[in-house]
């Protein structure tokens, strides 16, 4: 069957592509420009021949973006949201306003257009899950709600800095789309999927290490000095590998009880520690790399910080995950 995969140009995006196409869907993408709709082309036209198309949905809040691109597929990943943390002074119109919108013009888009769709799922986060407002450590699962986020946004408006409007944009999003539900009662239901910081190996078109996409970049940032001594041990928080992050996607799309649950995706928490425990370990990166690298106390991982759990994922989706060290030097 056919499924619509909503910004298939973003780091996540493609490794969800990439898996649809594995379990054998055919993928219509929707792309900001017709240079990144190409390169995915590209990217998968010799495992893949005519496997992947792609249409232009060059603005996310603009009314009926997505009517075109969700005639006539079964499922909608819809994964396009802003994600940086650039946004300072302007914060609702960068970040807030496309997430919700976004999210709200997919499904008003399935709702009008959409007459085969059967299951949509959300690429939503740890973000709309962890509460600022909660003193760490707290032992997070998909019970748990965002709670104190949405409100502060309101109150800032623009003003607010990017990262706390980045974990409202999040929140907001996600809860428009369980409301749609509610009110709504479409033919189809609903999953998300909430991974905490992503890392892994790219497969998305990067012209300069300055053009990686936010959780990446810190990874390049880690090899080429960006850490000091006093960054170490250090929180990094919650961490998944991408191609888990894809698996559970597609596998939300295809397994009945998915529908109407949020899956945090997770090994849990890890520490800047073992990100540059895994670079020096590695033999193939060279010295004068390393030399950029604070060593700090090799496997003191000994940080108060909060927890995600990802067994759900693993009981309802099958998702097996890589191990840290996997994700961290396949990124590398
Ligand atoms: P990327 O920045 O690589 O991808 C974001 C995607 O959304 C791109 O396709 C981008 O298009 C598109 N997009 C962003 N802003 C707009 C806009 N205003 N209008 C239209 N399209 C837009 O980030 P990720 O792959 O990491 O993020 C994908 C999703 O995963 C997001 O929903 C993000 O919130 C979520 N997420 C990511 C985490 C992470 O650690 N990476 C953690 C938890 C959730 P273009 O390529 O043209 O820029």
């Amino acid at each position: 069957s056919k499924i619509l995969v909503t910004g298939a140009s973003g780091f996540i995006a493609v490794h969800v592509v990439h898996e649809a196409l594995k379990a054998g869907f055919q993928v219509v993408g929707t792309v900001r420009s017709s240079d990144k709709g190409d390169y995915l082309t590209e990217l998968f036209s010799k495992q893949y021949p005519g496997k992947f198309t792609y249409k232009i949905a060059e603005d996310l809040e603009a009314p009926g973006a997505f009517d075109d691109a969700v005639r006539g597929v079964q499922g909608v990943l819809h994964t396009a949201s802003p994600f940086h943390f650039n946004a300072e002074g302007k914060a609702l119109q960068a970040l807030v306003n496309p997430a919700v919108n976004g999210t709200k013009s997919v499904l008003k888009s399935i709702k009008d257009h959409g007459t085969e769709v059967q299951r949509v799922v959300i690429t939503s986060s740890f973000a709309a899950i962890l509460d600022p407002a909660r003193t760490p450590p707290v032992n997070y699962t998909e019970a748990d709600w965002n709670e104190s986020s949405p409100a502060e946004s309101e109150k800032l408006g623009d003003k607010q800095a990017s990262q706390p409007a980045y974990r409202a944009s999040k929140t907001l999003a996600e809860r428009a789309a369980w409301n749609f539900v509610e009110k709504e009662k479409p033919q189809w239901d609903l999953s998300t999927i909430n991974p905490p910081l992503v890392l892994g190996p790219i497969l998305h078109q990067v012209n300069a290490p300055e053009k990686l996409n936010t959780s990446v970049s810190s990874v390049w940032g880690a090899l080429h000095g960006s850490k000091s001594e006093d960054d170490l041990p250090g929180a990094l928080g919650c961490v998944v590998d991408v191609r888990d992050v894809a698996i559970a996607h597609v596998k939300a799309l295809q397994v009945p009880e998915a529908g109407g649950e949020r899956f945090a995706v997770t090994i849990g928490q890890f520490t800047q520690q073992g990100v540059v425990d895994v670079i020096h370990d590695a033999s193939w990166i060279p010295e004068e790399l390393k030399k950029q690298v604070p060593i700090g106390k090799k496997g003191n991982y000994n940080v108060t910080q909060n927890n995600l759990s990802g067994a759900k994922a693993e009981k309802v989706l099958g998702v097996k995950y890589h191990s840290f060290k996997s994700t961290i030097e396949d990124a590398l």
